[in-house]
């Protein structure tokens, strides 16, 4: 590493607040499915700033279209409109077949605003303020408090007590552990449709049906985070369509803006028109001009470069790949995942193997102490998954 490299991690080390342990790299640009630090060094990247940059670096007309935008205006405000919004949302409407859309600055705060709809919903059913939400165990929806409210992970919840309250959790495709959790006051359920950060865990077809029968029975609002799995991550625009089962309520981030901070839920009719209204909820930033220009050139190149079908093929090819290795290394337990969106599972912590592959040129992730992660950009090749083996392979 240069001198000049390792002066720039100290001076992050002192001003920074230290919560993340950070890999000893200073990325500097990208290009396709590559980055390259500061030293000129380059590395296939595996991870896409996690699921966010599915397009691979530096997408020309996704540079162009941001310039362009940034050159007539970034910022207005929510109390009047701008043209990338309404566009921004209907094209969010057509991917995902759902009514109303609210734009945010991040996935934290489109689950946030999951909740309140939610909330307000039942609230106008019955005027009582002791609903209740089932969550599932090993999930994650974020890092502010109602989203960690949410999240079904001990550790990263317990400093932060109390939180919202009315929060039971359940087991992911374990139907009759979310029964078990239901009540008279409960008024949504709400998971992710490939569980992310909590081991790549997708819902079984059983559990998807199942849910949905119960909430339409009971009138209760199921709520699917899209924010990781969605945006054509598992070879569907959003991974709930595989199942043909609809939310009530969704969330998308982390790729919707390419890496424009920009997140959003969307609403089907019936909740859109009996939930949140005017007074009720606001953002400064969300939906700006600037953040649904990325949108809408993000929706178009899905369109134009034909992401999806390539995810559809490619996935294929990365899940061999990944099998041949689970079955040919001890220390791997399994595989699991959906389309781009595939975990390794180890026996033992996986840290010392991602260090190891960084150092080879591979920018790969953990999710959870046990897993690696594979959320690549989603226009990589073939070629692109046998590098990464080739690589993986000498760093086992
Ligand atoms: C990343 C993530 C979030 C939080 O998104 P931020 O933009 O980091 O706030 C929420 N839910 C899921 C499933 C995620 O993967």
């Amino acid at each position: 590493m240069s001198d000049k490299m390792k002066a720039y991690i100290d001076e992050a080390e002192s001003a920074l607040l230290h919560t993340y342990n950070r890999y000893q790299v200073v990325l500097d640009r990208g290009e396709g499915v590559y980055l390259y630090d500061m030293d000129g060094r380059e590395y296939l990247d595996f991870v896409s700033g996690i699921a966010v940059f599915a397009l691979g670096y530096n997408n020309q007309e996704y540079n162009d279209a941001l310039k362009a935008q940034i050159d007539k205006v970034i910022h207005t405000s929510n109390y009047y409109y701008n043209v990338p919004a309404i566009e921004a949302a209907k094209k969010l409407k057509e991917i995902s077949g759902m009514d109303r859309v609210f734009f945010t600055n991040s996935g934290a705060e489109a689950v946030e605003g999951a909740i309140k709809a939610a909330r307000k919903y039942a609230y106008n059913k019955d005027g009582s303020t002791d609903h209740e939400i089932i969550a599932m165990n090993h999930s994650f929806h974020g890092r502010t408090m109602g989203a960690l409210s949410v999240t079904g992970n001990p550790h990263y919840r317990e400093a932060f007590e109390p939180l919202i309250g009315n929060i039971k959790f359940a087991d992911m495709n374990d139907l009759e552990s979310v029964k078990a959790q239901i009540t008279d006051k409960t008024c949504a359920i709400m998971f992710e449709t490939v569980q992310g950060e909590g081991g790549i865990y997708p819902a079984t077809r059983e559990f998807m049906e199942g849910v949905r029968a119960i909430c339409d029975e009971k009138d209760i609002l199921l709520i699917l985070d899209e924010i990781q799995c969605g945006m054509g991550r598992t070879g569907y625009m959003y991974a709930w369509q595989k199942y043909g089962v609809k939310p009530d309520i969704m969330t998308t981030a982390k790729a919707l803006g390419c890496g424009v901070p920009v997140g959003a839920f969307l609403l089907n009719e019936k909740v859109g028109k009996a939930s949140l209204v005017a007074g009720d909820h606001g953002t400064t930033y969300g939906g700006n001009p600037l953040a649904c220009a990325a949108i809408c050139k993000v929706i178009e190149l899905f369109e134009k470069e034909h992401i999806l079908e390539n995810v559809q093929t490619v996935s294929v090819y990365l899940e061999e790949k990944l099998d041949c290795l689970a079955a040919e290394y001890d220390e791997i337990e399994t595989r699991r995942g959906a389309g781009l969106m595939q975990g390794l599972v180890f026996k033992k912590p996986v840290g010392e193997i991602i260090t190891r592959a960084l150092d080879a040129g591979l920018i790969l992730i953990n999710a959870g102490t046990n897993i690696i992660r594979f959320v690549p950009p989603l226009i990589i090749s073939k070629k692109d998954v046998d590098d990464m083996i080739d690589i993986l392979r000498k760093c086992l």
